[in-house]
């Protein structure tokens, strides 16, 4: 059986340990830490537990599918709550803005500080909906060998969007400041900034209707 020999234990090297391992591998992962997970780890200290990374579950389609490429499901292995609200948006002391894991509420809040903006961000969000599909569809899960395996009618069709970018889109929906941050800052999630990021990358900008946290 063939060796291979994965440097690092983050949620990166576990899954393609997983999948070489399935594909008659035999895998050896070597860690340099004393335990596994990488950024995904957890500090315990004088009772109180700390996430070092991620907090948030987002994408929870990513966790089914690379779980049901192995016959399994996330809730066989933990459970999941659902965060309402998603999270709370700070602009000052006591100034925040709640992200709340229902649509309608979040619509009737933008509605509130900004007339007109609540069909606007159902506009918004019914794009960025179209471009995550073709995102995760047609670019992500590629293995990225050559350029052609991008290029097809969907992404054809949305080539503007590979152009432009989530704040200038965000501008043209949204007037009021603190709106438009809220649209603009899940971009740092993916360690970029909402003036270079390009809409065809983005997620549901949203992302209260997203979270989840692992309780087991
Ligand atoms: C503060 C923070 C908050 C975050 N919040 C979220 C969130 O809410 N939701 C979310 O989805 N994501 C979040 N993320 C991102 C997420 O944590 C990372 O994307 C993910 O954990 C990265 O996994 P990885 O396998 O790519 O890398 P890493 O987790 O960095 O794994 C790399 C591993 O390789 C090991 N290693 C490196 N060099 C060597 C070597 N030479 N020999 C042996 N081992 C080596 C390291 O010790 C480490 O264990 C957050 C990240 C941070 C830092």
């Amino acid at each position: 059986m063939k060796k291979i020999v994965i440097l690092g234990s983050g949620f990166s090297s576990l899954a393609a340990s997983c999948y070489l391992a399935k594909a008659g591998f035999d895998v050896t992962i070597l860690e340099k830490n004393s335990e596994a997970g990488g950024r995904a780890r957890q500090l315990l200290k004088q009772g109180f537990t700390f996430d070092i990374g991620p907090t948030f579950y987002w994408m929870p389609d990513v966790f089914e599918r690379f779980f049901s490429d192995f016959g399994k499901k996330p809730s066989d292995y933990y459970d999941l709550v659902k965060l309402d609200p998603g999270y709370q948006v700070y602009f000052g002391v006591k100034d925040s803005i709640s992200i709340s894991a229902d649509f309608e509420k979040i619509k009737a809040e933008f509605e509130r500080i900004e007339t007109g903006s609540s069909a606007k961000l159902q506009k918004f969000m019914n794009n960025a909906k179209d471009n995550y599909e073709i995102a995760i569809n047609d670019l992500v899960y590629k293995p990225g060998q050559n350029l052609m395996e991008i290029i097809n009618l969907k992404t054809f069709g949305k080539l503007n969007q590979f152009i432009d970018t989530i704040k200038a889109q965000v501008g043209r929906y949204i007037k009021n400041h603190k709106l438009r941050k809220i649209l603009e800052f899940p971009v740092l999630f993916f360690g970029s900034k909402a003036v270079k990021y390009t809409c065809i990358l983005q997620f549901y900008e949203l992302c209260g209707l997203w979270s989840w946290h692992m309780a087991s």
